[in-house]
């Protein structure tokens, strides 16, 4: 039995959420999706969030520029882009303060983070969600179903990120779905525990590779 939990990030997007929205509404898969604080904080935005919740889903921090990983950047930076965000979201985000580091197209490594970061994580209860399959949605519009479907066949539990952004998954994101449907795929929510590196501000001990020090 394949599992999968389905994760969406970079929006919210005036073109691609709804129209993401509407394909897991109709098949009935809800989600979390990691947003970004300079889009949560556009008025013109702010009603999606407020859709994305009332469906069901789970919303997370994911930076507020996405501009790179947070482990090269000053300790200033790195918390202020986490902080601003979630500021933003304000009654928007989930309780557990749920947030995604940026990985620079998927890549995981001690780049995610630097130690004034994790400590930020840490003393804010955040609970800091990684991945395992990032089938590249935003730079491969059409070759990213055979990847994402391959990763399911691998793995227990598919902890993926697709992306609800212009060029990103929406255009096959439905017939995605269905394929994995057709193959007796069950979808969750839940965030496999294996990627939470911090929880609710305890710092896990997997935690370690993913902090830049020094
Ligand atoms: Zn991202």
């Amino acid at each position: 039995m394949k599992t999968v939990t389905l994760t969406i990030d970079n929006g919210p997007d005036p073109d691609a959420t709804p129209r993401v929205l509407d394909i897991l509404a109709a098949r009935n898969i809800p989600s979390a999706f990691f947003v970004l604080g300079k889009n949560a904080a556009d008025p013109a935005r702010r009603p999606l969030l407020e859709r994305t919740l009332a469906e069901g889903h789970w919303i997370g921090n994911h930076t507020w520029s996405h501009d790179g990983p947070l482990g090269p950047m000053t300790d200033a930076a790195a918390i202020a882009e986490i902080e601003r965000t979630q500021d933003a979201l304000g009654e928007f985000a989930d309780p557990r303060r749920m947030f995604r580091p940026v990985g620079g197209s998927g890549a995981l490594g001690p780049h995610l983070l630097n130690p004034a970061a994790r400590d930020f994580l840490a003393s804010g209860g955040y609970t800091c969600v990684l991945w395992n399959s990032v089938p590249r949605d935003f730079s491969d519009p059409d070759g990213w179903v055979a990847r994402g479907l391959e990763h399911v066949e691998t793995l227990d539990h598919t902890l993926m990120v697709l992306h609800d952004v212009p060029g990103g998954c929406v255009d096959k994101l439905d017939g995605f779905l269905g394929q994995l449907q057709d193959r007796g795929v069950t979808f969750v929510q839940d965030i496999p525990d294996d990627a939470i590196i911090i929880d609710r501000g305890d710092v896990r001990d997997t935690a370690s590779a993913y902090v830049m020090e020094g």
